[in-house]
């Protein structure tokens, strides 16, 4: 049986392929590659690049449908590869003979999501000299203007900014063939309804209209009645196989991206795993992981599609004969793979749906035997998490990355062990003659504590002292869905509780521009959310009076939107924030 760990399970009632690990370790030839959604040649080659090995479910989906022209509504979370589900189709359209005109608008919540999408943008269609250009509040427009005259293909925008250029005519969408709405419901949760409509209204009616949203409440589903033409829609998350085995210990421990390698050794020397596979999402990411943790002294093979059969059976066989401890893996890779002695699954990032999460982790956990998974994830993935335990019905417990104390205990506990291991056993006598030429001048003590400081280091307890910054509280205190929080909602002084976000307690924060400054609810919105890293549902309640304004945030965030906002304009002026109490 061939496994599909990656093979679209959207908008179907099939069932996921059930990974019992029966399968020779090869690739499939059943599941989609990039070539078989239709994309040039060119845009294959930059995909080989990046080290993609074969299309996510929502991109096997989506993409298909925006190469033959439809209108998309995709429900799909940060993590799932939307990006590239409606960038690769725009890049497919564009080569060096289109006028540098923009041809596609895709319109974003915040400044981070434009670079990102713009980045992303860029390495697809370099091949293919695709023009791309994010603009953005917070920048100088001056610049945005020089960035447009010169001609681009692609416009990545946060919506009141693409007003602005629209206002002011510096944005030309008269060629625009496909308007891209990203993170829509954070858009509207943001208070940018208005300005998203208003952009619509300025692009040409034969335009193609993407709607990306990782919710799907009534006013999304108002903007594509109004604004898309039969749509389709395409959700991840379909797929009936859905239960991993409660002999499975699961947990994921939250970081910053460039934690992520430093917190997978100290949770590796904490877990102390016979033998683990680590997957990773791309070729050039397991390459990399590889030999980073072969620098930190693990015993790790990498193992992708990249490699020919004889180099897979050798990183095999130093996996089942315990020369290697660590696998790095892409899932295409690990199709299939069956090794008896795997403790531990680790997701070095959230799979990008559910169902392959739960066919990743079922490798452990089989024939009566304990087995565990370690999910290590940024923040921004928590929906993706949320998603998986939707589908398994079973929580992910949350831990803290190890710290240095936790460590230094462990290694302690470790050199204890091994020496109590070796004087349970009967030849100690052997060493007797070393212990009485060191006994004439030293105390038997300090002998001891010599011996155990060889045996503690030459077992590579060399401490890591770098804390890593816990980022777990995500769960609770910046959950949209409110489910996870511990306090109860302070009322806010609209009397109506805090807009959306989660149920942790609301501070307030003054701002010095108000309605004279032309100051609307998405002004406030966009800038907090950009400078201080908030998303729009932790953000509300917002009162604007002629000169100032008052605006919601979580209590515990207070001080730091007040940092964030130091050198922020907002509507041309620089705003000064303080804390406001009533
Ligand atoms: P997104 O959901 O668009 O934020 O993408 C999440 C991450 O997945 C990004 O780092 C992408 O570079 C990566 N990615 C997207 N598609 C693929 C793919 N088919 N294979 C491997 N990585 C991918």
């Amino acid at each position: 049986m061939f496994h599909s760990l990656l093979k679209p399970l959207v908008m179907t009632d099939s069932p996921a392929a059930v990974d019992d690990g029966s399968a020779p370790a090869t690739t499939s030839t059943t599941s989609t590659t990039f070539a078989d959604l239709g994309l040039k040649p060119a845009l294959l080659h930059a995909l080989t690049e990046l080290g993609y090995e074969e299309p996510t479910p929502i991109q096997a989906e989506t993409i298909p449908k925006l190469l033959g022209g439809h209108d998309i509504i995709g429900q799909a979370a940060t993590g799932t590869g939307k990006t590239a589900a409606f960038a690769l189709p725009i890049v497919n359209g564009i080569d060096e003979s289109t006028p540098a005109r923009p041809v596609a608008l895709v319109v974003v919540p915040t400044r981070e999501l434009a670079v990102q999408v713009s980045e992303a943008i860029f390495k697809y269609g370099r091949g293919s000299r695709v023009k791309v250009v994010p603009i953005f509040g917070g920048q100088p427009i001056s610049r945005q203007f020089k960035a447009l005259e010169r001609g681009v293909h692609v416009v990545i925008a946060t919506p009141g900014r693409a007003i602005d250029h629209i206002k002011r005519r510096s944005l030309d969408l008269t060629n625009v063939r496909t308007v891209v709405l990203d993170e829509a419901d954070e858009m509207l949760d943001m208070g940018f309804t208005e300005d998203i409509e208003a952009i619509l209204k300025a692009t040409p009616d034969s335009r193609q209209t993407v709607l990306f949203s990782a919710t799907m409440p009534p006013r999304i589903a108002k903007i594509a009645q109004t604004y898309q033409s039969d749509p389709i829609t395409v959700k991840i998350g379909s797929g009936k196989q859905t239960k991993a085995s409660t002999l499975i210990r699961q947990t994921v421990y939250v970081v910053m991206r460039n934690y992520k390698a430093t917190a997978l050794g100290r949770i590796l020397d904490i877990e102390q795993p016979t033998s683990a596979i680590v997957f990773c999402r791309t070729r050039t990411e397991v390459d990399e992981l590889a030999v980073t943790m072969n620098a930190r002294g693990y015993r790790a093979e990498a193992l992708h599609g990249g490699m020919d059969q004889k180099q897979r059976d050798r990183v095999m066989s130093r996996l089942r004969d315990g020369s290697a401890e660590l696998l790095v893996a892409t899932d295409v890779a690990a199709r299939g793979l069956d090794v008896d002695s795997l403790t531990h699954v680790i997701n070095y990032d959230v799979p990008s749906a559910p169902e392959s999460y739960v066919h990743r982790i079922g490798r452990v956990g089989r024939a009566g035997r304990e087995g565990i998974a370690i999910t290590i994830a940024e923040p921004r993935q928590r929906r993706l998490l949320k998603n998986i335990e939707r589908l398994t019905g079973q929580q992910i417990a949350v831990e803290k990355v190890p710290s240095v104390s936790d460590l230094r205990s462990k290694q302690i506990e470790m050199t204890v062990g091994a020496v109590s291991e070796a004087l349970a056993v009967p030849d100690l006598e052997d060493y007797q003659p070393i212990l009485d030429a060191l006994g004439e001048s030293h105390s038997e003590r300090d002998i001891a504590l010599a011996a155990l400081k060889l045996v503690h280091t030459a077992r590579g307890s060399a401490v890591d002292d770098r804390e890593i910054p816990d980022a777990s509280d995500w769960k609770n205190g910046r959950d949209r869905d409110g489910k996870g929080g511990k306090k109860q909602g302070k009322r806010a002084p609209s009397g109506k509780p805090r807009g959306g976000g989660g149920d942790g307690e609301t501070g307030f924060v003054f701002v010095n521009v108000g309605r004279k400054a032309g100051v609307r609810p998405g002004d406030l919105v966009g800038a907090i959310a950009n400078e201080s890293g908030l998303t729009g549902a932790d953000i509300g309640p917002i009162r604007i009076s002629e000169n100032y304004a008052v605006v919601g945030v979580p209590e515990s965030d207070v001080d730091n939107v007040v940092r964030a906002m130091r050198s922020t304009m907002i509507r041309g002026k620089q705003a000064r924030l303080r804390r406001y109490v009533e």
